[in-house]
């Protein structure tokens, strides 16, 4: 027997049709570089993208061409979501926080042939232009000016194309729509691949009740830049949906971030921890009566967070709950779409204490729908109790199976073709994945295992600390020791003997104890805003 349901590809071109149809009043807010604030229709939207398509086509784009983006978060960058699919092309956002060289060899590893680039980052561009030549560099005039002589203008494109002469690029659903590079944080950046398919299911799935919960009348703000693993796929569940949305632009500052929220409250945001940790401490600060932000800001109330990209520490998520905001934690990774796991209130925890859900809160999450997520140890799969500790392994239709142009080697993928993350962590009874560290970052001392995230979230819930990494250092006596960098609040007091009974007091064990604390201004940040380890294992080499 065969079922009776068409053959219909799934498709982002729906979605953008959708939106074009049923969307066309509500709002996309974008803040320019001199910080006013653009409103545009998601009506206009439609016909920009679609515009852009048909530019993109009347310039020699052919199917499976790669354009590249090197943008903010912004209307436009939007656009290149959808128009460039709508084309039949590939788009490839570029991590404008990489070093020109960096950059350069991944546009020249993606083969990427046109590029659309804010005009405020010409100047970034110019730098690595000698490593891969585009056949064409579109401009966006984002600051307003107009756009140097010997590049093409993005809104002129735009004014001389068709939306209504335009038609789709016929496609299959595999057919690639986007490509992401990882950031390379511990290897050589490689190329992710989505599809029409993956990329239509990853938005069903993430916008779900318990885990983004995307609703019509939402008001989204995306912090994460839409390089970033997509913006986690924001940008695809937003026109899905209609819902509005305010791109801050290039104004990422903690003022500027709060600043934005008075004149647009969001009912939804999303970023990695080390932007609502700067957040909450100059909210905080402002609450003195000395302060020159003294009564400058409220927060959301009832505005939810996802946050995710690296450990959320529990004390931040009580921080914001105090004030009405509710941080709901994902893990993923650019070659898993990227939301793999949330961690949302479920109903089993209806009558625990508020420890035991702020616990909860504090972990990875439990898988999405179309994830499978399994706990591999030594000897093969391990038990979901809580307790037994592996590398965590995926598979499902939005996680990628290879990476563009690297062949599939053992260490990334398992013989049976689940995608190895290199993440560790247990999983409880009730399916929440509690990450104990990234393989390369555990602490190796006397045969056991210590978690430096575990650490690191303890640290940062001392009232003195702002910001904590924990590192491992040799040791000849017990392999390796944890060696904590400790970043101290403004005007805050503390010595390294004011850590162990606190550490002591969080259930650690005398011998998980860091040896020693190293006091400094900042802990280095990876081009996506992560704690950067890697950097503080160059400083502190032992
Ligand atoms: P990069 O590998 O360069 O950091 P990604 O943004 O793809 O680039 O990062 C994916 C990794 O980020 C995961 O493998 C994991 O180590 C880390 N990560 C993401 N979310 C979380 C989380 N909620 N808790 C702990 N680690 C996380």
């Amino acid at each position: 027997m065969k079922s009776t349901m068409m053959a219909a590809p799934l498709s982002l071109n729906h979605l953008l049709e959708r939106a074009g149809k049923l969307f066309a009043a509500n709002e996309i807010v974008s803040r320019l570089p001199d910080k006013t604030l653009r409103r545009h229709s998601y009506g206009e939207f439609y016909r920009r993208a679609r515009a852009l398509a048909h530019a993109l086509q009347g310039a020699g784009l052919r199917k499976g061409d790669r354009v590249a983006t090197l943008s903010w978060n912004h209307h436009a960058h939007l656009e290149c979501y959808f128009g460039i699919p709508a084309a039949g092309g590939v788009m490839h956002t570029l991590n404008l926080r990489l070093s020109p060289d960096e950059i350069g060899w991944i546009a020249g590893n993606a083969e990427d042939r046109f590029l659309i680039v804010d005009d405020v980052l010409l100047p970034l561009y110019k730098q690595f232009a000698h490593l891969h030549k585009f056949e064409k560099v579109i401009v966006f005039p984002f600051s307003g000016a107009a756009v140097p002589a010997g590049f093409d203008d993005y809104e002129a494109l735009l004014a001389r194309a068709d939306p209504d002469g335009f038609s789709y690029a016929g496609h299959d659903e595999d057919d690639p729509v986007a490509m992401c590079y990882t950031s390379g944080t511990t290897g050589r950046p490689k190329g992710v691949v989505y599809s029409h398919r993956s990329t239509v299911l990853h938005t069903l799935v993430a916008s779900l009740g318990d885990f983004w919960g995307l609703r019509g009348t939402d008001v989204v703000l995306p912090v994460t830049p839409m390089f970033h693993a997509n913006c986690w796929g924001m940008p695809y569940g937003v026109v899905m949906m209609g819902v509005k949305v305010v791109f801050p632009g290039p104004h990422l500052h903690p003022e500027d971030l709060l600043d934005l929220m008075q004149l647009e409250p969001p009912t939804l945001s999303l970023g990695v921890p080390t932007i609502w940790l700067g957040l909450i401490q100059a909210f905080d600060a402002a609450q003195s009566a000395g302060s020159p932000n003294h009564g400058r800001w409220k927060l959301p109330r009832g505005m939810k967070s996802m946050v995710g990209g690296a450990a959320v520490p529990e004390s931040l998520i009580r921080a914001f709950d105090r004030h009405g905001v509710w941080i709901k934690q994902g893990w993923g990774m650019t070659e898993t779409s990227p939301v793999c796991t949330v961690a949302y209130p479920r109903d089993e925890l209806g009558e625990a204490t508020d420890d035991v859900k702020y616990a909860r809160a504090a972990t990875a999450g439990v898988p999405v729908p179309l994830v499978d997520l399994r706990v591999w140890g030594d000897e093969g799969e391990l038990p979901w109790d809580g307790k037994s500790v592996g590398e965590i392994q995926v598979s499902g239709p939005f996680i990628t199976g290879s990476y563009h142009r690297v062949p599939v080697e053992p260490d990334k993928f398992t013989a049976d073709g689940w995608l190895r993350t290199g993440d560790v962590a247990a999983v409880d009874e009730l399916g929440f994945v509690r990450i104990t560290d990234r393989t390369k970052d555990l602490v190796k001392s006397g045969g056991e295992w210590i978690s430096s995230v575990d650490l690191e979230n303890a640290l940062m819930g001392h009232p003195a600390v702002a910001e904590a990494a924990v590192i491992a250092i040799p040791d000849e006596k017990w392999s390796e020791r944890p060696l904590a960098c400790v970043v101290l609040k403004q005007g805050a007091q503390a010595t390294a003997a004011d850590f162990a009974p606190h550490l002591l007091k969080h259930g650690f064990a005398k011998w998980q104890l860091p040896d020693r604390y190293e006091f400094i201004d900042a802990i280095p940040r990876t081009s996506t805003g992560k704690f950067w380890k890697l950097k503080l294992r160059e400083r502190f080499p032992k």
